[in-house]
């Protein structure tokens, strides 16, 4: 937090109103910076993710430079665009506007793919200030006559790098070549890998930069565990942690979509209410086990990389990574959803042998070693998977005298050899 006040920023009364019921007391960091930018009209390239704050930084200028311009939408002419990757991030983001722009006589609509489109089409024709949208359904929409783009002058591209990951570069640039060439455009991003960069040039006239240090906050405030248990121990241990009452609110990742159900079952039978989400789940099925956890109805949430992407529920108390994500990213994106703007939190992750590598590759990423935890599932195997001592100590065991395995190998290797 910072020690600016909304006020000093700049922003219009009603949404200083706004804040204060949404009890926003300070601006975060990213928006200190960027809405005193964003208020004079300049172009911008915000490098931070999601639990910084980013997305009130865009919407409250956008907001404000609408209320203040008193110009409003005609039917299927938005005013702004904010294009998001997942149709969760496009509705948490649709959520925000509506909250800060509750005092202002503004229309909001978000569109996006997997439900039928006709009440998005009747937003559309009543006119909305602020669209939200995911790339796909948006070029569908723009097919069909429903949009046009050609009076649209702020454009927002929200989680730039995961756009990419998922494709949709292409339909991006397709909609940006829709917007008229004289418009405000901020691009957002947790990472800036070159192909991002690139677009950014295209899309950016000379944007200033503003940078919340990737990750850095996140990772610094929470308390990161890691048990070494075998697969086949992972769902006694995982019933065990959840007898503990503090664990309140907790998202638990798996790899795989068939996992993450396994494991919401088994969290079922122990009496516990769990929820699994991912991407073989309707778009209804995702958002009411998401409104469920929220409210929190339902205290677990099983959920897959792709399906938690850009999920903003405040107070997860505890991430869990039943299963070690193979991208050292996802493990930094995974535990961001708990120590969300500024409060603290606990990641635990479950690692097995055979997942050690995305262990080291992680920690070689975060610079920073796991706090590892003993307990009762700890088996000989998964203790044997081994602390530094006695790493150096068996290498120095097996250089004098070579184990009876370790001979047999060297005979098979010799054998091959010839
Ligand atoms: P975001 O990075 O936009 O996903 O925001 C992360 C979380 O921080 C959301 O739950 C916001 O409601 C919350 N938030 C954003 N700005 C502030 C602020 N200035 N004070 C308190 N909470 C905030």
């Amino acid at each position: 937090m910072t020690d600016i006040t909304f006020s000093e920023l700049g922003l219009a009364a009603p949404i200083l109103r706004a804040l204060r019921t949404e009890n926003y007391n300070t601006p975060t960091p990213i928006q200190a910076q960027a809405i005193p930018l964003l208020l004079e009209g300049g172009d911008l390239l915000g490098v931070a993710q999601t639990g910084t704050g980013k997305t009130a930084a865009f919407a409250l200028p956008i907001l404000n430079r609408l209320s203040v311009s008193g110009k409003r939408a005609g039917p299927r002419q938005p005013q702004a665009l904010i294009l998001a990757p997942t149709r969760e991030l496009a509705i948490q983001i649709g959520e925000g506007f509506k909250a800060y722009g509750r005092y202002l006589e503004l229309r909001y609509a978000t569109v996006y793919g997997g439900v039928g489109q006709v009440p998005q089409v009747k937003a559309l024709r009543r006119g909305v200030d602020v669209l939200i949208a995911t790339p796909g359904r948006l070029l569908d929409l723009m097919g069909q006559g429903h949009i046009a783009l050609d009076k649209t002058a702020t454009l927002v591209l929200d989680e730039a790098d995961r756009m990419l990951d998922m494709g949709f570069i292409h339909d991006v640039r397709k909609i940006v070549a829709a917007l008229p060439e004289r418009r405000q455009s901020l691009l957002f991003s947790a990472t800036m890998p070159r192909e991002i960069a690139r677009l950014a040039d295209e899309i950016l006239d000379r944007p200033k930069r503003v940078e919340v240090a990737p990750s850095a906050t996140p990772v610094e405030l929470i308390e990161q565990r890691v048990y070494f248990v075998e697969t086949s121990r992972k769902r006694a241990l995982l019933g065990d942690l959840l007898k503990d009452p503090d664990l309140a609110r907790v998202i638990i990742f798996t790899r795989t979509k068939h996992r993450a159900n396994r494991v919401a079952d088994q969290i079922e039978k122990l009496g516990i209410k769990a929820e699994a989400i991912h991407g073989n789940k309707s778009q209804n099925a995702r958002q009411r086990a998401l409104a469920a956890f929220r409210n929190g109805s339902v205290p677990i949430l099983v959920a897959t990389d792709i399906a938690a992407r850009g999920i903003d529920i405040d107070d997860v108390s505890h991430v869990i990574n039943y299963e070690m994500p193979n991208e050292p990213e996802s493990y930094v994106h995974r535990i961001g959803r708990t120590a969300r703007a500024g409060a603290s939190g606990v990641a635990i992750s479950l690692c097995d042998g055979a997942e050690r590598e995305y262990l080291r590759a992680i920690e070689k990423l975060i610079k920073k070693t796991l706090t590892p935890v003993a307990h009762a599932h700890e088996t000989d195997a998964a203790h044997n998977t081994k602390t530094k001592a006695t790493e150096s100590k068996n290498k120095k065991r097996y250089s004098t005298r070579p184990s009876a395995k370790r001979r047999r190998n060297k005979g098979r290797q010799t054998r091959q050899a010839a």
